[in-house]
């Protein structure tokens, strides 16, 4: 365990743990649960607690270990929002029992609109060093340039940018649609919950992944000086580095997104309504999409990255349906794991470059022309970026493209 607060200082945690009732098991439920002593700070009969040691950062939380042994807590220590369980021990529940992911989905949120602010740190320290260190003359003649001027080290810096405006952006857009959800589960509308955890669930993995890698191209655009501790990437590489596994682990909810698109391809089969983020794999599923995608405008991009993630969730649901035949549905899915990673992923992608055009589109009525015209380069120099770095999943379902 790497529970924050919990090795030296918290007597209460609340604990996620299989409850069963009347011999039957109800999943995972939360439980608040008392730890040490309120007077003595020892821990009670029966805890095992202390702090796990020193760690890659985050050194100033104390991060401690857990286990019971023969622990009892009263049945009031239960947290019963979304679902009860009476005296008699009869079990009910929400009928939607993702109601419980709601905070878990606005810390992601809150993660991915941190991570920007990791990156900007970065890329400012890395670009403010490339415009004073001078090395290598370009022309023999001249006096060495600013190492901004070589082009191998704009392409360091420069997507690097533009990754910050295009993640921004989209936690903006999250954060709205968080909101949006919440509005409409206060009125008992539960419809667009599922799709907002599937979001928040591949937005933080793809966020912290490429913020964690970026941070590092940034450190090495600064050379020997990135090296040092002085320049301040180790301890952003470390917070951003974090990220990748605390509030659910990556690749495990690229693989909760994964399986929301693959419920809404086989929607989409059926020819039924699909919710906004997923509305476009309904003209992939039913062949009614235009035949030729790729052209290398922005929204020519998009098309193209739209139709790259509905043929790779087209090709896991195949492949897991063509597995079922000689296993279980549960094998055939870890069996096509790494396809439905890499699915989730795609779909991510087009949910980045859809809310970082509408950014663009909306900035006309508050950013003067000029700078409008910065962005519409950072928006198209994000995609260009984003196709280079997906021509193997482009070329994979080039029947689509
Ligand atoms: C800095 C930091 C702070 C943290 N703070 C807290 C905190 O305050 N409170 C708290 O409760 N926890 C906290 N955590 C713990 C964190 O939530 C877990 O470490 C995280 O959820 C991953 O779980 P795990 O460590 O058991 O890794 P594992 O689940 O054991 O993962 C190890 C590997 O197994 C793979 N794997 C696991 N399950 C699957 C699967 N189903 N399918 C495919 N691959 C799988 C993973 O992808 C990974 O590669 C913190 C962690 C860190 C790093």
């Amino acid at each position: 365990l790497l529970v924050g607060g919990l090795g030296h200082t918290a007597n209460y945690a609340v604990i996620f743990a299989q409850l069963y009732t009347l011999g039957k098991c109800h999943g995972i439920h939360p439980f608040i649960v008392q730890l040490r002593d309120e007077e003595t700070h020892k821990p009670l009969k029966g805890i095992t607690v202390g702090e796990i040691g020193n760690k890659v950062g985050f050194n100033t939380v104390n991060n401690g270990f857990l286990g019971f042994t023969n622990y009892r807590i009263p049945l009031k220590n239960m947290l019963m929002k979304n679902a009860k369980v009476s005296e008699s021990g009869e079990y009910k529940k929400e009928k939607n029992s993702i109601l419980s992911y709601g905070t878990m989905t606005m810390v992601r949120v809150s993660i991915v609109r941190d991570q920007t602010v990791y990156l900007s740190k970065a890329v400012t320290i890395a670009m403010r060093y490339a415009t004073v260190r001078r090395q290598s003359p370009i022309d023999p003649n001249l006096p060495e340039p600013k190492i901004i001027e070589h082009v191998t080290q704009q392409m360091k810096i420069f997507p690097a940018i533009a990754k910050v405006l295009v993640f921004k952006a989209t936690a903006e857009s999250l954060v709205e649609m968080f909101y949006e959800v919440m509005q409409e589960l206060q009125k008992g509308d539960l419809s667009r919950l599922p799709e907002l955890h599937a979001l928040s669930c591949c937005l933080k993995p793809i966020t912290t992944n490429e913020v964690t890698q970026a941070v590092e191209v940034c450190r090495l655009a600064c050379g020997g000086h990135g090296y040092l501790n002085s320049s301040g990437f180790n301890d952003i590489f470390k917070m951003a580095t974090a990220a990748q596994t605390y509030e659910g682990e990556n690749t495990v909810l690229l693989l909760q997104t994964a399986r929301f698109l693959i419920k809404a391809w086989k929607q989409g089969l059926k020819g039924e309504k699909l919710t906004p983020t997923v509305a476009y794999f309904g003209s992939f599923a039913s062949h009614t999409g235009p035949k030729r995608y790729f052209d290398s405008s922005v929204a020519g991009i998009l098309r193209a990255l739209q139709a790259t993630a509905a043929g790779k969730i087209a090709l896991a649901f195949q492949h897991i349906e063509e597995r079922k035949k000689t296993m279980s549905a549960e094998e055939a899915t870890n069996f096509t794991g790494i396809e439905l990673t890499k699915a989730a992923e795609a779909h991510c992608q087009v949910f980045f470059l859809e809310s970082s055009i509408k950014m663009v589109d909306n900035s006309a009525r508050s950013v003067s022309p000029a700078l409008k015209k910065v962005l519409v380069d950072v928006l198209e120099l994000y995609a260009v970026d984003l196709v280079m770095r997906s021509l193997g999943n482009l070329l994979q379902v080039k029947s689509f493209v």
